[in-house]
C-alpha cells in the first residue's frame, strides 16, 4: 500500500464556494496546506485557503501553478470544465478523473450511462430536436423537461402536463440539448454519499432523507426514516454506481423512492454534496476529510455516525423581513442557545435569496430529540415548514 501524500503538502481544490471552504478547513485540520483555484475575489473557499489563485477555471498559467504547487488535486463543483481536470493530471494526481465528471455534469450522460450500467433511473427520452420532441412517448408525461447541462436545485427545468406542451419548454431552453423525464410518483428522496479510493475500497455513510422546498434542499434527517432493507438497497445501489464509474473521491447518489417501493437513481454528484454536511459533526469521519484522504491516497476513515442529526440548510430569504427587501439579522442567539445546533456559516458576504448562506446541524440522543431541536431553530430562523418535518 502507497504510503499516500503525506500532511504537510499541498493540495489543489478547483472552485471557491462552501464545499471547497469545509473541504479547505478539513485538509487543513489534517496538517495539508491548500490552494484554491477560482476566479471569484472574496470566495468561502478562497477566504480560507492558505493560498488563492484567482483565475479563471481555464487559465493556463494558473493551472501550471497549481500544479506546480500541488501534489494533488480536487474540484468541489461538477460544471468545472474537465479540461481543466485533464490539464491538472498531466502533473499531479486528481481525484475525481475528469471522465466522471464530464459524464455526472451532463444529463443525458448521466442517464444513459446509469441506465446502461443496469441501474434504474425514471423512464426519459433525450431530446436534442424538433424531431425528438415529435417522436416523444406520451406515457413520458406528465413529466419534468430537464436542460442537460448546468441545472442544479431545480433550475432549467419546466413541469409538462402533456405531451403537447413539450415543445414550448424544449423552446424555452433555447435549443439547449434536455431530458424528458416521466414524473413519479415519490414516496421520499433520499441521498447515499459513498467514498472510493484508489484501490477500489467503499465507505457510505447512512441514508439521508431529503425535504426540498422550492427544488433546494431545507433539511436533511439522518438516518432516513426508511425500512432498514431499503436503505441497505440504497447504498449498495450507490456503491455500485461509484464501481460502475470506477470512481475515486466522495460521489453523492441522489435517489428517489417511489410510492411502489422502488428506488431509483436520480442524478449523481461528483464531489461532497449538501445532503452530507451533517457528517462534519454526526459522523467518526466528514465527506470533506474522506474527500482530502482520498486525494491524498491516505486509507478511508469510518464513516460511521454516533449522532442522530438533522440538518436545517439557511437561504439567504432568512436575512429579509418576510417577502419585504427590508434587510434583517437572523436570530442567531435563539440558534446558539441550543446547546446541540451546530451553526456553520459560509461568509458569503451578500445575502441573496435562495443562496445557500450556512446550514445548522441539530444533534439529538434521539433522532426524534434532534428533530425536536431541528423544528425550534426553524421557527426561531423563521425558516417556513417547522412543522412539516
Ligand atoms: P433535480 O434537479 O433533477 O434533482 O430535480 C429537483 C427536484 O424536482 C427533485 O429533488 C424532485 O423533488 C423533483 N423531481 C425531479 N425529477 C422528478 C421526477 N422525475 N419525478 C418526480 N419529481 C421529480
Amino acid at each position: 500500500m502507497s504510503a499516500g501524500i503525506p500532511p504537510g503538502a499541498w493540495l489543489g481544490l478547483l472552485g471557491g464556494g462552501q464545499l471547497g471552504r469545509m473541504f479547505c478547513m478539513a485538509a487543513q485540520s489534517l496538517g495539508y496546506k491548500v490552494a484554491v483555484l477560482d476566479p471569484g475575489d472574496d470566495s468561502p473557499a478562497g477566504s480560507v485557503a492558505d493560498r488563492h489563485l484567482r483565475a479563471d477555471y481555464l487559465d493556463r498559467t494558473a493551472l501550471a501553478e497549481l500544479a506546480s504547487l500541488c501534489r494533488a488535486a480536487t474540484t468541489e463543483f461538477e460544471n468545472v470544465p474537465a479540461a481543466a481536470l485533464e490539464f491538472l493530471a498531466q502533473g499531479a494526481r486528481v481525484t475525481p478523473a475528469a471522465a466522471s465528471v464530464a459524464i455526472a455534469q451532463d444529463r443525458i450522460r448521466e442517464k444513459t450511462f446509469l441506465q446502461g450500467a443496469g441501474f434504474a433511473v425514471a423512464p426519459f427520452a433525450v431530446l436534442r430536436s424538433a424531431e425528438d420532441v415529435r417522436r416523444i412517448d406520451s406515457a413520458l408525461t406528465p413529466g419534468i423537461v430537464k436542460s442537460a447541462r448546468f441545472g442544479y436545485d431545480g433550475k432549467g427545468q419546466a413541469r409538462v402536463a402533456r405531451a403537447a406542451d413539450v415543445e414550448a419548454a424544449f423552446a424555452a431552453m433555447r435549443g439547449q440539448p434536455c431530458v424528458l423525464e416521466q414524473f413519479v410518483a415519490l414516496a421520499c428522496e433520499i441521498s447515499v454519499i459513498v467514498a472510493r479510493n484508489e484501490r477500489g475500497e467503499t465507505a457510505t455513510w447512512p441514508v439521508a432523507e431529503n425535504r426540498h422546498r422550492d427544488g433546494i434542499l431545507d433539511v436533511s434527517i439522518v438516518p432516513a426514516r426508511v425500512p432498514a432493507a431499503l436503505a441497505e438497497r440504497a447504498r449498495a445501489i450507490a456503491c455500485g454506481v461509484a464501481g460502475a464509474l470506477d470512481y475515486r473521491g466522495v460521489l453523492c447518489v441522489e435517489l428517489f423512492v417511489t410510492t411502489a417501493g422502488e428506488v431509483l437513481v436520480n442524478e449523481i454528484a461528483p464531489r461532497p454534496h449538501n445532503s452530507g454536511h451533517y457528517t462534519i459533526d454526526a459522523c467518526v469521519t466528514s465527506q470533506f476529510e474522506q474527500q482530502a484522504r482520498v486525494l491524498a491516497d491516505l486509507p478511508l476513515g469510518d464513516p460511521a455516525q454516533h449522532t442522530p442529526a438533522v440538518m436545517v440548510n439557511l437561504l439567504g430569504d432568512i436575512w429579509f423581513d418576510g417577502a419585504s427587501d427590508m434587510p434583517r439579522e437572523p436570530d442567531w442567539p435563539s440558534v446558539l442557545a441550543h446547546p446541540r445546533a451546530k451553526l456553520h456559516l459560509y461568509g458569503k458576504r451578500e445575502p441573496r435569496r435562495a443562496r445557500k448562506m450556512g446550514h445548522v446541524t441539530c444533534l439529538g440522543a434521539t433522532p426524534d430529540d434532534a428533530l425536536a431541536t431541528a423544528r425550534a431553530v426553524k421557527s426561531a430562523l423563521r425558516i417556513p415548514g417547522a412543522d412539516a418535518i
